[in-house]
């Protein structure tokens, strides 16, 4: 239509009008087309896309149960971590691990930054995260529970080898003839420190090794202790046993508690038979007494205590009392 001449003209396109046309068309056309396929997908999947929505389903399903199981695997370090303080730890006097140790680097791993950038990382990421967090609480329950078994070894060996019995049988008749600490010398009369106790009894009873250890010397002394054995148990224990009659040890020769290491007699600078018994902890003596745990109730002790005699009375006293 003319608007100027208001007649229908024929209207003829210049080339160039004629292919932008068919551009506009063209490109209207694949709109179209992809809007109906996406369309088509949104309500129509493909059997492609069908399979995968479903392994997705299942693959939640799985982190799921995998994330309760987790739980139960947490719960159970927790119960170990927890016999660990209290029971294991406190039986050999450890102090519990502090919990800032145990919590050391459980919290979110550089290792998951990855899964951050997943388009639904929450349960992904939970899973992930939990298995950090156990693996690191089983090292540490793991190197707790390598430190509790050293220290069950070394106090086995300790218990074994502390001096903890009395030199003489129970059962032997013997009289606590001097204790521990300051008395008058039987020799010279002069107050001095007596290093061990003295426990006289028959010529010729047992004398028992009082814990595990190695035999340092076998002879006899030239501090008038007589025939004397020692005894290193280790952890800085030493034992003596002087006056002996008989030696029935070697130097160097291993011993366990309770076997025989020699018999009570009169040698060295002593005044009748008995056994002078020292136990010396690095290298300071301690009072014997308070070692005979193991093999002496409390009644026994009492009365071993109770019968002590007067170191003015003489040993040779004592041994003919006896008989
Ligand atoms: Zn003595």
């Amino acid at each position: 239509m003319n608007p100027e001449t208001l007649r229908y003209e024929r209207v003829t396109l210049s080339p160039r009008q004629r292919a932008r046309v068919v551009a506009i068309f063209s490109v209207g056309l694949i709109a179209l087309a992809v809007l109906l396929r996406f369309g088509f997908e949104r309500y129509y999947p493909t059997p492609r896309q069908v399979i995968y929505e479903r392994e997705n389903n299942n693959l939640r399903a799985e982190y799921v149960a995998l994330n309760s199981h987790l739980q139960q695997v947490e719960a159970e370090l927790a119960e170990l971590r927890n016999r660990d303080d209290r029971f294991y730890r406190s039986i050999l006097s450890l102090e519990p691990v502090p919990s800032s140790i145990r919590e050391a680097g459980t919290g979110g791993s550089e290792s998951n930054m990855h899964l951050r950038n997943l388009r639904k990382p929450g349960l992904v990421l939970d899973v992930s995260e939990r298995i950090d967090k156990i693996s690191n609480r089983m090292q540490i329950q793991s190197s707790s529970l390598e430190n509790i078994y050293m220290e069950a070894v070394t106090n086995q060996q300790f218990l074994a080898s502390k001096p903890s019995i009395n030199p003489i049988s129970s059962g032997d008749p013997i009289w606590l003839t001097s204790t521990y600490g300051y008395r008058n010398d039987p020799f010279t009369g002069k107050r001095t420190a007596h290093h061990g106790i003295d426990l006289a009894g028959p010529y010729g009873l047992a004398i028992h090794c009082t814990g595990d250890g190695v035999v340092i010397s076998s002879e006899t002394s030239r501090h008038g202790y007589g025939k004397e054995v020692l005894v290193d148990h280790g952890f800085g224990y030493v034992t003596r046993y002087a006056h002996l009659q008989e030696i029935k040890v070697k130097q160097g020769q291993k011993l366990q508690r309770g076997e025989v290491l020699g018999t009570l007699g009169n040698t060295g600078r002593s005044t009748g038979p008995h056994l002078h018994y020292e136990i010396r902890k690095d290298g300071s003596p301690v009072n014997p007494m308070l070692f005979f745990y193991e093999n002496l109730t409390p009644g026994e002790y009492t009365q071993l205590a109770s019968r002590v005699v007067p170191v003015e009375n003489t040993y040779q006293g004592v041994a003919m009392s006896q008989k």
